[in-house]
């Protein structure tokens, strides 16, 4: 999964743009839901809060480091609660 640092400003891009809804407001900045951020695996090829965020402050969280397949599963497991 992907964390928002304490760089983000806030600008709001990113949060619609998430196709699994990981990504909400939190108290300060926004903040990802790891259980939901398949770092877009099985929607897109490309993360796209990273390719919006106008400061880069989305990397993988060093916690959360998962395998391509663990990420695939996680989005099947998404798609059966939808
Ligand atoms: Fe959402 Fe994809 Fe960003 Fe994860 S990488 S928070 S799934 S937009
Ligand atoms: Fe924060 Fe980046 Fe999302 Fe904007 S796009 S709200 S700066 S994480």
């Amino acid at each position: 999964a992907l964390i928002i640092t304490d760089d983000c400003i806030n600008c709001d891009v990113c949060e619609p743009e998430c196709p699994n809804e990981a990504i909400y407001l939190g108290e300060h900045i926004y903040e990802i839901n790891p259980d939901k951020c398949t770092e877009c695996v099985g929607h897109f090829d490309e993360p796209q809060c990273v390719q919006l965020c106008p400061v880069a402050c989305i990397p993988v969280d060093p916690q959360r480091v998962e395998t391509r397949e663990q990420l695939m599963q996680k989005y099947e497991r998404l798609q059966q609660e939808a």
